[in-house]
């Protein structure tokens, strides 16, 4: 297997036990997060495949609720398009 694939097994693996962060996901697999986030949008087209699915529980602006639900990348957002907040919480991901 070579490193790319054993990451991706490792990330899904760690998605199996409960919602992780692209920081938490970082540390767990040891690597960037924004290598994170790339490894994960790959993941989510590869296991639409399978029995099993990437869930994206989207980001949420912390003052006014908005969730960013249409959002297709899965990068953190940086500001809320409703109220112009930027305290956002950050987008966990599963496996469902
Ligand atoms: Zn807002």
């Amino acid at each position: 297997m070579g490193r790319t694939a054993t990451v991706r097994a490792s990330l899904q693996a760690a998605l199996t036990t409960e919602p992780q962060t692209a920081l938490e996901l970082s540390a767990a697999v040891r690597i960037r997060e924004k290598d994170v986030v790339e490894h994960l949008e790959h993941l989510a087209q590869s296991m639409r495949r399978g029995p099993h699915q990437l869930v994206v529980i989207p980001a949420r602006c912390v003052e006014c609720g908005f969730r960013f639900e249409q959002r297709r990348r899965l990068a953190r957002p940086s500001r809320c398009p409703s109220c112009r907040s930027e305290r956002i919480s950050v987008p966990r991901f599963a496996v469902s």
